[in-house]
């Protein structure tokens, strides 16, 4: 049996949650994605697990329609303070992803965020369906070649210059709150903290929100695992990853904010 197989009797709602986000509080989730998880990259540190569809390929995955009958099943809207596109992989692969931010903007009347892996932000059409987002939170986990195929594993047509011009490209038209979002897998060179600073001081995001990988990683593809419903103590086979300590990571802030006077957040210490 394969993963996909292994969903079958899930039933699939494109809304989940409210998931209990350490940046925006109880955040409600929508995916865009569906049932096979389907991104660009294929991080080691993925909560999803092995990405199923491995791709660049933009196309509609779950119906705007569906997206918003879903959404508007919702009746506990005073326990929501934000909502998020995420879910099974990467939003911006979606090519009705103008529509669905419309849409949740004007259903759920809350700020809405995008979580993107930052692969498509060279494509026009990506950059401009996310000016509807209030918040985007663009990943960078690599500022080397080396680094982006090690921890983020893209396909064969990304490269690392494509994702920074992308980055930059985005910064110059959005109008919205631009978060950079790292994942902190192991003590960094001087020579990658420096480079990283030196983008950051170029771009000049709103702010930077460094984290390391804290939840469970499941083996096999669960629904589950959109939210952060998968604890250690569930029955799925997970793997749990090594990761910097709190203290290492508050101390690569602390070396951030000092050079760039950009806010960097970090989890609290769980
Ligand atoms: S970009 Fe996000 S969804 Fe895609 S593999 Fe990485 S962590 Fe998973």
């Amino acid at each position: 049996m394969d993963a996909t197989q292994s969903l079958s009797n899930q039933s699939f709602s494109a809304v989940y949650g409210p998931v209990k986000s350490w940046r925006y509080g109880k955040s409600l989730g929508i995916d865009p994605i569906g049932m096979v998880s389907t991104c660009s990259f294929n991080c080691v540190y993925c909560q999803l697990g092995n990405i199923q569809k491995h791709t660049h390929q933009r196309q509609i995955f779950v119906p705007t329609n569906q997206i918003l009958s879903d959404l508007q099943a919702i009746k506990n809207w005073e326990d929501i303070n934000v909502v998020t596109l995420s879910g099974s992989g990467e939003p911006t692969l979606a090519l009705n992803l103008a529509e669905i931010l419309t849409a949740v903007k004007t259903v759920a009347q809350k700020p809405v965020i995008v979580l993107t892996n930052s692969t498509l932000l060279g494509d026009d059409t990506v950059r401009s369906a996310l000016k509807w987002a209030d918040i985007v939170a663009v990943k960078l986990d690599a500022i080397s070649s080396k680094q982006l195929q090690r921890v983020n594993q893209p396909v064969a047509t990304i490269d690392l210059p494509n994702i920074l011009t992308g980055i930059e490209q985005f910064r110059q038209e959005y109008k919205g709150y631009l978060a950079i979002q790292t994942m902190v897998l192991s003590l960094w060179k001087p020579e990658i903290l420096q480079d990283y600073i030196q983008f950051i001081q170029h771009l000049l995001p709103d702010e930077i929100q460094l984290n390391t990988p804290s939840r469970p990683r499941v083996l096999v593809r669960q629904l589950d695992a959109r939210g952060n419903n998968i604890k250690p103590s569930s029955n799925y086979i997970c793997q749990q990853l090594r990761c910097v300590s709190h203290e290492q990571l508050s101390a690569i802030a602390q070396k951030i904010y000092n050079m760039t006077r950009i806010p960097v957040r970090c989890p609290a210490r769980t």
